[in-house]
């Protein structure tokens, strides 16, 4: 195993596009840089991601989207009703099209810049080989710059020295051993495995009311160590909502069931009742959020045989990431459900009768019958008089034989904690800088009020975490020169 170096320039506590970006450009500066990672391997979070947001890209000129910064930088400010760092916003969104060349000279390959949602502009630039791409991309150019990546080390402690940090207390083969350094980066990913922060600053019991997606040893350590600093705390409790179903562990990740389940057809509170209109199955944002007004953590989505054959025959409304694209007919749909039916889960269901399928799902079946011959009648009607669904989505379900999935109330990650100006540098409560630090991604509070902004800037957390990991890298050499 190799030695943990005791002195360097710069410590970056977490391996994710935020921590790596930071240490390659902090290298390219000329400092020389430690990155400490908690786990066995690389990548955190970051490994999962699909698609980057940016506005003004080349690929994005090439198709002739016209969806500029300017437009971008409004849209999203309106979103967040002005309740986040206007400047930081704006320099996140300045460099999101050089960045994707940034990316693509370290070795980054992009498939295509497309959207999920029909109505919203297409910024999400999708990357080959998911994060994990980026991530063995980033950590090979940031090796070659001299950068010492050491896993299985978690950060403990930030030492206090006369001007910001001195050094950082790292576990490291099992020993607490001291790293001397001027800068530190914290790029720990959040605190999404933290239950009693989740329970404290969303409201929510992990593993029950919500759980966390991808999301590994997650505790809110650089968080912590940031407002030990005399950091102040910003935009804790925000969460990367999403809905997911069905959801359990002997569900492969996006599957074709889920592919059916999350369409905008019929969905139902853990009452028997319809609580929204569906046609918000496109906006994960939306569908976590309302499902997440649920204390038992669940919702249910319903459909029959016919719909069924609607998706195999015409194929679905919504896309699921590249694996289901809008309009993909899902083949393999019937095999999957007797499949997963098979498995006698608690998260899925099938039935003959909309009463059995009530007894299955533990609602009133007299309430069930009611909420679905209600939405039958708005189908014939052609007007959804409770939801205002789109009536393309509104299809009867008359059986004979209907599914049902318990949708779980799920996040991505949590989306804040450290306040941090423009430059990402930390701030205390009165805004000053506290010198040499630095928190970047998921760490970092700031770029989302209340709810991840996905609609008009899709793909934003991965650019927020790659941009910000760049800008605080390039601050800290300057730092360090200057
Ligand atoms: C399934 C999934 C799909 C997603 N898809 C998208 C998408 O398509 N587009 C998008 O924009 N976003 C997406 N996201 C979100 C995106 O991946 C994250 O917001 C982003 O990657 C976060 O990067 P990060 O560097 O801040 O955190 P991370 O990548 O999680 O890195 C933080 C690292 O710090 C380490 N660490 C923690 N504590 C310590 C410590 N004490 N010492 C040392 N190391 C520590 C962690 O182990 C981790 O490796 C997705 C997330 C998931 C889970």
């Amino acid at each position: 195993m190799s030695e943990v170096p005791l002195e360097t320039d710069v410590v970056v506590v977490g391996s994710g596009v935020s921590g790596l970006s930071a240490a390659l450009e902090a290298a390219q500066g000329g400092a020389s840089v430690t990155v400490f990672e908690k786990q066995p391997s690389i990548g955190g979070t970051s490994n999962f991601f699909e698609g980057i947001f940016a506005v003004g890209s080349a690929m994005q000129k090439e198709k002739y989207i016209a969806y500029s910064p300017d437009q971008a930088f409004k849209n999203f400010m309106e979103y967040n009703h002005w309740r986040v760092d206007a400047r930081l916003v704006r320099s996140l969104i300045n460099r999101s099209a050089d960045t994707i060349d940034w990316l693509k000279t370290r070795g980054v390959e992009f498939l295509e810049v497309t959207i999920n949602m029909p109505d919203a502009p297409r910024t999400y630039h999708v990357v080959k080989g998911r994060g994990q791409a980026v991530v063995k991309a980033l950590a090979l150019s940031a090796k070659e710059k001299g950068v010492a990546i050491r896993v299985a080390s978690p950060v403990k402690q930030i030492l206090r020295g006369k001007r910001g940090p001195s050094g950082v207390v790292v576990e490291f083969d099992g020993k607490d051993t001291e790293v001397a350094c001027r800068v530190v980066v914290i790029a720990s990913g959040g605190y999404a495995n933290n239950a009693e922060w989740i329970k404290k600053y969303a409201g929510l019991e992990l593993g029950r009311t919500v759980t966390p997606m991808g999301n590994i040893g997650k505790t809110g350590d650089g968080i912590r160590m940031a407002w030990e600093m005399g950091a102040a705390a910003e935009g804790m409790g925000v969460l990367h909502l999403i809905r997911v179903a069905p959801f359990s562990p002997e569900f492969p990740f996006m599957n074709t069931v889920e592919g059916a389940a999350i369409q905008p057809v019929l969905w139902v509170d853990p009452k028997g009742e319809r609580f929204c209109d569906e046609g918000i199955a496109y906006y994960d944002t939306s569908l976590g959020n309302v499902n997440s007004r649920y204390p038992q953590g669940y919702t249910f989505c319903l459909f029959d045989d016919t719909i069924k054959k609607r998706f195999i025959e015409k194929g679905v409304f919504r896309g699921m990431g590249t694996v289901v694209p809008p309009g993909c007919k899902l083949h393999d749909l019937n095999e999957q459900l007797q499949h997963f039916l098979s498995l006698n889960s608690r998260e899925f269901f099938g039935a003959d009768s909309i009463e059995e399928l009530a007894l299955k799902m533990e609602v009133d079946s007299q309430v069930l019958k009611t909420t679905v011959q209600q939405y039958n009648t708005f189908c014939a009607q052609g007007r959804d008089a409770e939801f205002a669904k789109d009536p393309e989505y509104l299809i009867p379900l008359n059986g004979p034989r209907f599914y049902a999935a318990k949708a779980r109330t799920c996040f991505l990650g949590t989306m804040g904690g450290v306040k941090i100006n423009h430059r990402t540098e930390v701030v205390d409560q009165y805004g000053s800088p506290i010198a040499g630090l630095y928190a970047v991604g998921l760490d970092a509070g700031g770029l989302h009020a209340e709810s991840y902004s996905m609609r008009d800037t899709s793909g934003i957390a991965s650019a927020f975490a790659v941009i910000s990991g760049r800008v605080a890298g390039e601050n800290a050499s300057k730092y360090l020169t200057g």
